[in-house]
């Protein structure tokens, strides 16, 4: 990811691109001092696409920055809620989740199959 400079002190413009689907737009994040983005432009040097950037792709930082992005695993409670997974670290933890996942659907199966 290259870096550029920017007007204002601890803020840089980063290229990139957007990984949201296959198309992997060329996009120009500003970013600042704590790698938080503050906007995305389509990069008008990005060979594949000139300049170019879906809706999707230019509210990144909505999407990044979002109440409702999911940063951890989450488990269904009795009573609706969800409680975060805490046991585990990286990809222990996401790997014990889907090994919870895969137990739970399979049990879900095998109860169907019986009834
Ligand atoms: S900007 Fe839009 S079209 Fe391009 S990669 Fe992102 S989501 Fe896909």
């Amino acid at each position: 990811m290259a870096i550029e400079e920017h007007g204002a002190m601890g803020v840089e413009e980063r290229i990139s691109f957007c990984r949201i689907c296959s198309g992997g737009c060329g996009v120009r994040l500003t970013v600042d001092e704590n790698e938080k983005i503050l906007s995305v432009r389509g990069d008008p040097d990005s060979p594949l696409t000139a300049g170019y950037a879906c809706f999707k792709g230019l509210q990144a930082a909505e999407s990044h920055q979002g109440p409702g992005r999911l940063l951890h695993t989450l488990k269904r409670q009795a009573d609706g809620s969800y409680a975060r997974m805490d046991s585990g670290t990286g990809r222990r933890r996401w790997r014990r989740s889907a090994a919870m996942a895969v137990s739970s659907i399979s049990l879900l199966i095998s109860c169907t199959a019986a009834s």
